[in-house]
C-alpha cells in the first residue's frame, strides 16, 4: 500500500473537473527531461484512455534518447507550432502543468497558458511552487513528478486503467529523475510503485539501456575530450567544473543531448560533492550552468544567489549572460564563499 502523498481534497477536486472535461492540453517546461516527458505522456497515456481528447505541449525539442517513448511523436513543440498549440491551449477544459514550479520555466509558452480560460492543475516536486494554478499539487519529497502522476491516476481508483505505455512513460521519468535510482530514491515506495509498473509487462532492463545506453560514438569521445582536458578538480573545496565552449561543441558534431549526465560524472571522485558543468548555448546566446550535489549541499542555493536559477537540493541549474571565463570565475567565487560548507566535516 502507498501512503496518501497527495491531499484528498485535491483529488476530489481534480476528478470532479476531470469527469466533466473533454479536452485537456499537458505542458511541461523547456528543454524537457526524462521527468517532463515521461510525466506529460503518462498522463496523456491514462487520460486518452478515458476518452478525452489530449494534447502534449512543450516549448522546445527534446532529447533524441526519449524519442521512441510512445507517444513522443505526437508532443507539439511550441517553437514550431505556436499557432496551433495556442488555439488547442485556448480551447482546452483543463491545462495540467507538469514537472514545473513557475510560468518562467516554460519559456513563450507562459503567455498562452497565463491567458487561457481552461482549469490548471500543477502537478510538481520542485521547491515554492507560483501560484498559477488552481490545484497545486506539489510535493518536493517525491523524486519526480511521475511518480507524482502515478500517485494520481491511482488514487482517482484508475490503476486498471494504466497500460504498458503509460507505465514505461512513468517508469522513464522516475528512473531518469533519480540518475537510475542512484539519488533521491530511498524512500521504499518507489520500488512499491516499480514493482506495480512491471505488473504492467514494462521491461525496466531494456528501458534502462534504451535511454542510457544509445549515444552516438562522437558523445564518447566528447565525454573522453571533457573529461581529460577540461574538468577541473578543486580539491581544497571538494568540488569540480567541467565547460564547453561553442568551438569545442562543433568540433565533436555536437547534438543536443550529447553533454547530458556530464555533470555527474565527477561525483564519482572520491570526496567531490559539488559539480558543475557550463555549456555555451548557441540558439539562446547564454552560459547554460548545470549544478549537482550529494548530500546535504544545496547547489539550488549557488544556482539561485550566483546563476539566476534554481532547482533541487542536489540538482540545480541557471544562465549566465556573458563570456566562458567570466562564468568559470563566477563559479569560482561560488566555492570560495561556500567553502565552509563544502568542507564541513561530517
Ligand atoms: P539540468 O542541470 O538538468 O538542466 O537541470 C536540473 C534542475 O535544475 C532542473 O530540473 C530544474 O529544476 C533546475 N533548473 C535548471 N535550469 C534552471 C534555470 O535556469 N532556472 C531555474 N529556476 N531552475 C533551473
Ligand atoms: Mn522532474
Amino acid at each position: 500500500m502507498l501512503t496518501k502523498v497527495i491531499e484528498q481534497s485535491k483529488i476530489d477536486h481534480f476528478t470532479k473537473w476531470f469527469d466533466r472535461a473533454d479536452r485537456i492540453v499537458i505542458v511541461s517546461h523547456v528543454a524537457p527531461d526524462g521527468d517532463a516527458i515521461g510525466s506529460s505522456l503518462g498522463l496523456w497515456h491514462f487520460l486518452e484512455s478515458q476518452g478525452k481528447t489530449v494534447n502534449v505541449i512543450v516549448p522546445n525539442a527534446f532529447p533524441d534518447f526519449l524519442k521512441w517513448m510512445p507517444g513522443a511523436k505526437d508532443i507539439l513543440l511550441y517553437d514550431r507550432y505556436a499557432d496551433f498549440a495556442d488555439k488547442l491551449i485556448n480551447e482546452a477544459d483543463i491545462i495540467c502543468c507538469l514537472d514545473f514550479n513557475t510560468l518562467k520555466r516554460i519559456d513563450n509558452l507562459a503567455v498562452p497558458v497565463e491567458a487561457a480560460s481552461g482549469r490548471k492543475i500543477l502537478i510538481d516536486h520542485h521547491l515554492h511552487p507560483d501560484n498559477f494554478c488552481s490545484i497545486t499539487i506539489s510535493h518536493p519529497e517525491i523524486s519526480s513528478t511521475s511518480e507524482l502522476v502515478f500517485r494520481l491516476i491511482c488514487r482517482m481508483g484508475y490503476f486498471e486503467d494504466i497500460t504498458r505505455e503509460a507505465a514505461e512513460c512513468i517508469y522513464t521519468g522516475m528512473m531518469t529523475d533519480t540518475g537510475g535510482f542512484t539519488y533521491n530514491s530511498n524512500n521504499r515506495e518507489i520500488y512499491f510503485i516499480i514493482s506495480e509498473l512491471l505488473s504492467k509487462g514494462i521491461d525496466k532492463d531494456e528501458i534502462y539501456r534504451k535511454v542510457y545506453n544509445t549515444y552516438s560514438e562522437s558523445r564518447l569521445r566528447l565525454m573522453g575530450y571533457v573529461l581529460y582536458s577540461k574538468m577541473r578538480v578543486y580539491k581544497d573545496c571538494n568540488a569540480a567544473m567541467i565547460s564547453l565552449t561553442k568551438d569545442e561543441q562543433s568540433k565533436f558534431d555536437y547534438i543536443k543531448g550529447d553533454s547530458e549526465g556530464f555533470v555527474n560524472i565527477p561525483l564519482s571522485i572520491k570526496n567531490v560533492i559539488f559539480s558543475a558543468f557550463l555549456r555555451e548555448d548557441t540558439e539562446k546566446k547564454m552560459i547554460k550552468i548545470s549544478l549537482r550535489s550529494v548530500g546535504d549541499f544545496p547547489c539550488n542555493k549557488v544556482a539561485a544567489e550566483f546563476f539566476n536559477g534554481g532547482g533541487h537540493l542536489n540538482a540545480s541549474g541557471g544562465e549566465f549572460f556573458g563570456t566562458m571565463e567570466e562564468a568559470e570565475k563566477l563559479f569560482e567565487q561560488a566555492l570560495e564563499k561556500y567553502r565552509p560548507l563544502l568542507t564541513a566535516k561530517k
